[in-house]
């Protein structure tokens, strides 16, 4: 086998599923793979049954995806753009968000050449850099220093501009920024993306901007892209975005890439060459779900919505005066769980007694308490996973009977 698969340990996504199904308690509530626990709003669901009755949506799509579904995103991003969006050169399908990264490396990336991530990282980064022979820098995130005794904001977590700069070399080539951020859950001020974006301008960067959560901000000020800020930051950045995440179908694998023609061509050249093209019907039903979301206040609803199961959820940490970081956005909330005595004989298998603290967490959660969360040291380098062994993260988008049940579950840590 290659190195870059049989080198590669085990991901945290199958390590959590698998030991949540091994868990006694059952049924266990998985809250640690970002997976929703409800169907996709009524008006997706029922284009997607009639897509599938359509002799043309169950055939190839055009590699590019679509021309409807590269049409419904256009048309309802164009708003939130300071730039004119067309479809046809603006926008390319991909088969969830993941291999949309994953094309844009393979488009821009020689082997040798470096990608920065911020750290912590969405952990499918990596690879997606590594697999075109893509060097990977990390620059580290800073959190904020009460983050062990008191409740913080996502917010207070600040890039090291300084070692941003100086981890820039001649071979750097793209940067990847991810807002609202997974697993913090941050989303990056305008001042702050200003920051960001004239290093970027400076070097020549391409700006690869994971944004898959956009529709869920809970900060007051609207979610702020960076591809906005100027002409030349247009230029330079492909935006990823998710179907999935918008609509409850992370099994549907429908993402895209908004850009500028001159980059959005590359990545379309390199999904065409990995998937050839993209689920049809899955495509023609996110298309429908774009053009109908404004008619029933989708988006507002949906973030309204998710809000409102973030603050239900956290009131059992702010019960058990356990110290979380409040995100702006996304779905996801960092618990610190330090105050959590663990059994000191306690049977871990191999792969979890040999990983920071969090790993021992998680099982003992999925174990004992019958509630599934992520380690996020996965997320960190091994220099900076100290900073979240104490830690968990938690998905809170499932229905509120079992937001409640889980929250009876996790009394028990008193
Ligand atoms: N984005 C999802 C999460 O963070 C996971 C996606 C995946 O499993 N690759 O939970």
């Amino acid at each position: 086998p290659a190195q870059r698969v049989a080198g590669a340990r085990a991901d945290v996504w199958t390590i959590v599923n698998e030991a949540a199904a091994a868990s006694p308690v059952q049924p266990i509530i998985n809250m640690g793979q970002g997976f929703f626990g409800y169907n996709p709003p009524p008006f997706v669901i029922e284009a997607a049954k009639g897509c599938l009755d359509r002799v043309e949506c169950n055939q190839y799509s055009p590699t590019k995806g679509r021309p409807r579904l590269k049409k419904a995103i256009a048309d309802s991003y164009a708003p939130f753009y300071n730039h004119e969006l067309d479809g046809e050169k603006n926008v390319t399908i991909t088969t969830g968000a993941n291999e949309g990264m994953l094309s844009a490396f393979m488009g821009f990336l020689e082997p040798g050449d470096e990608a920065i991530i911020f750290e912590p990282f969405f952990d499918q980064y990596t690879s997606n850099i590594e697999m075109p022979g893509g060097k990977v820098v990390y620059v580290p995130m800073i959190p904020p220093s009460r983050g062990a005794t008191e409740k913080t904001s996502a917010s207070e977590w600040k890039i090291d501009m300084e070692k941003f700069k100086a981890a820039i070399t001649p071979k750097t080539r793209m940067i990847v920024l991810n807002s609202p951020h997974n697993p913090i859950g941050k989303i990056f001020s305008r001042d702050e993306l200003e920051e960001i974006g004239e290093v970027c301008v400076k070097h020549n960067l391409i700006i690869l901007s994971d944004e898959v959560y956009d529709k869920l901000y809970y900060t007051p000020e609207k979610f702020v892209r960076i591809a906005n800020l100027s002409e030349e930051m247009w230029k330079r950045t492909l935006v990823v975005g998710s179907g999935g995440k918008i609509f409850y179908a992370t099994g549907w694998r429908v993402g895209w890439l908004i850009g500028p023609e001159h980059l959005i061509k590359y990545v379309a050249g390199a999904h065409t060459r990995i998937c050839y093209s993209s689920v049809s019907p899955l495509q023609e039903a996110t298309a429908i779900g774009l053009e109908e979301a404004e008619k029933y206040n989708f988006y507002e609803e949906s973030r309204k919505e998710m809000k409102a199961k973030m603050d239900r959820f956290n009131e059992v940490w702010d019960e058990l005066g356990l110290p979380y970081s409040d995100p702006d956005g996304g779905y996801f909330v960092l618990v610190n769980l330090a105050k959590v005595k663990l059994p000191e004989d306690y049977d871990y298998p191999s792969y979890v007694s040999s990983r920071p603290r969090d790993f021992q967490l998680m099982w003992f959660l999925i174990m004992e308490i019958g509630v599934a969360a992520i380690p996020p040291t996965e997320f960190f380098t091994l220099e900076n996973e100290h900073l979240v062994k104490d830690w968990l993260r938690f998905a809170v988008c499932k229905n509120d009977d079992v937001l409640e049940t889980a929250k009876e579950r996790l009394r028990k840590l008193k």
